[in-house]
């Protein structure tokens, strides 16, 4: 290789180191149990390297670590400013890293690394100096008590947040929680998916670099069943923010319930409808992203649009455009900067996939496009991008998430039939609408519950708006300054003045 060409991903990917250890009091450690499991790049299904497996005595040391740096106030008494320069140091270094990350990310869960790149770094990059600025910007209030006495109303942080993640896009999830509990000043053991627990270690050892006392963050990768559940259960974390599946989540309510009634926050899945009607401003335009909303990240994606409600009058018209717009995604090597989809994340989830789009066949839905496995011969864990026409709302592809590039398409007659349609599940996370008329934009962004409602755009947003769910996708907001509120209490306190 010519010595001054710039290195191809791949050959990045040769040379990268492993962080494989827990990160406890501001070090790296073994399991106290010893135990590592393997971590499978769903690329080529071949073992990356073997990571320490937490279980509840290593959350116990956590979290150990997390109250001492709590209590001793180390961090949460830090000036605000001086708070703000430690994540945005950390937010510097993120940048400083992300190739790395982006390659830690991409031979994990096997995401293309263009959107590892381009998407999932600077997007944690940016939640992070987001949090950062907002730090010593927050005020709080003084209340309207009358000339005999003043009334202060503080914000308080929680203390020890537990943080529980999904593997889709690891390290971003983890930062929409951890930037906001330590930017109010508390103190955090994160576990991150056993899919995915690359990003979350080298982010721990960055955070230490920046500034943060040892101790603050900590991340104990393993199983949900075992280190999961131990935060879950744990008498001294204040508060549990979880991003996983709604069955997951029911059983946060109930560890909680069941020991020291810790905060839960959830977000949950979703089954989102992506409505398309007869007056959209640009169909083609709709088309284009109503393909992006389901394929992108191979559709292992919360948000993902993977109803497609469209007008029976223009729906063969649509299904064109979509097939057409289709073809540029496929699945190939995610190493590769070219691939549009990479592999799903382990061989579960592909069966999990392919045992949907079995489903979808077997009772009746007429299939399109893909359907089938793909790349086999890599040993990675690819599959088509799947197109199902003629769907019901009440088959199994239409009610239950699948977590993966299948799409169905459900036919509607009028515009209330379809806000029918949409709000006929058990999710509420996002939906989006195409209409050139403002009412019925509005009528729509009234009339369907769901945490995000898009308007001519699906998936659009920044940092600075809530995200979060309605009916079971959960509750509690994550992203903006309203996610301050969820790891903050409120403190009242009255001085007598007469
Ligand atoms: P999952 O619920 O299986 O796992 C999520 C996390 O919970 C992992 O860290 C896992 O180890 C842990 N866990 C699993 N079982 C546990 C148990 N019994 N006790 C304690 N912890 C346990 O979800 P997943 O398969 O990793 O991710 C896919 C799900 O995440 C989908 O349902 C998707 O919709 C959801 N998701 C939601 C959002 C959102 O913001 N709403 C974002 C991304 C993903």
């Amino acid at each position: 290789m010519d010595a001054n060409a710039t290195p191809s991903w791949h050959d990045k990917a040769a040379r990268l180191q492993f962080r494989n250890q827990a990160f406890i009091d501001g070090r790296f450690v073994d399991a106290a149990s010893g135990k590592r499991f393997d971590c499978i790049s769903p690329r080529d299904g071949k073992v990356l390297t073997q990571v320490a497996e937490c279980d509840a005595e290593d959350v116990d040391r956590a979290v150990a670590a997390a109250r001492r740096t709590f209590e001793n106030g180390v961090w949460r008494d830090r000036h605000p400013r001086a708070r703000k320069s430690v994540l945005a140091k950390l937010a510097q270094l993120m940048e400083e890293n992300a190739d790395e990350l982006a390659l830690l990310e991409t031979l994990d869960m096997g995401k293309p690394i263009r959107d590892a790149r381009n998407v999932d770094i600077p997007l944690s990059v940016r939640c992070v100096q987001y949090y950062a600025e907002a730090i010593d910007k927050l005020y709080d209030q003084v209340g309207p008590s009358g000339p005999d006495a003043m009334s202060l109303i503080l914000r308080e942080p929680l203390g020890v947040i537990g943080v529980v993640v999904p593997w889709n896009f690891p390290l971003m999830m983890a930062v929409w929680k951890i930037a906001p509990a330590l930017a109010t000043g508390n103190s955090v053991v994160l576990k991150p998916a056993e899919q995915s627990p690359l990003t979350a270690l080298f982010l721990a050892e960055l955070a230490v670099q920046a500034g943060l006392p040892e101790g603050v963050l900590n991340v104990v990768p393993g199983f949900g069943e075992t280190a999961g559940q131990a935060i879950g259960r744990h008498m001294d974390v204040d508060m549990l923010a979880f991003t996983g599946s709604t069955e997951v989540g029911k059983y946060f309510m109930r560890y909680s319930g069941e020991s020291n009634l810790k905060r839960v926050s959830l977000e949950c899945g979703g089954k989102s409808p992506h409505i398309i009607l007869p007056d959209a401003p640009d169909l083609d335009r709709a088309a284009r992203e109503a393909v992006g909303g389901i394929f992108f990240n191979q559709g292992e994606v919360c948000t993902a649009g993977s109803r497609l409600l469209v007008h029976e009058s223009i729906k063969d018209e649509f299904l064109e455009r979509v097939t057409h717009h289709a073809a540029r995604w496929k699945p190939g090597d995610p190493l590769d900067p070219k691939s549009t989809m990479g592999a799903m994340v382990d061989a579960r989830q592909h069966e999990r996939v392919l045992s949907y789009i079995a489903k979808g066949k077997a009772e009746g839905a007429a299939l399109r496009l893909g359907g089938f496995a793909a790349r086999e011969e890599t040993g990675g864990f690819y599959i088509e991008p799947t197109l199902f026409d003629r769907v019901d709302n009440n088959m199994t592809i239409a009610r239950e998430e699948i977590f993966g590039p299948v799409l169905s398409t459900i036919s509607f007659s009028s515009t209330e039939e379809a806000f029918r349609i949409a709000n006929d599940t058990i999710y509420g996370l996002a939906a989006a609408v195409w209409t050139r008329d403002i009412s019925t934009a509005m009528k729509a962004a009234r009339a369907i519950r769901a945490g995000s409602v898009w308007i001519n755009c699906y998936d659009g947003g920044d940092i600075t708006v809530p995200f979060g769910g309605f009916k079971q996708s959960g509750f509690g907001r994550d992203k903006s300054l309203h996610a301050m509120e969820k790891y903050t209490d409120l403190k009242s306190v009255w001085i007598d003045l007469s």
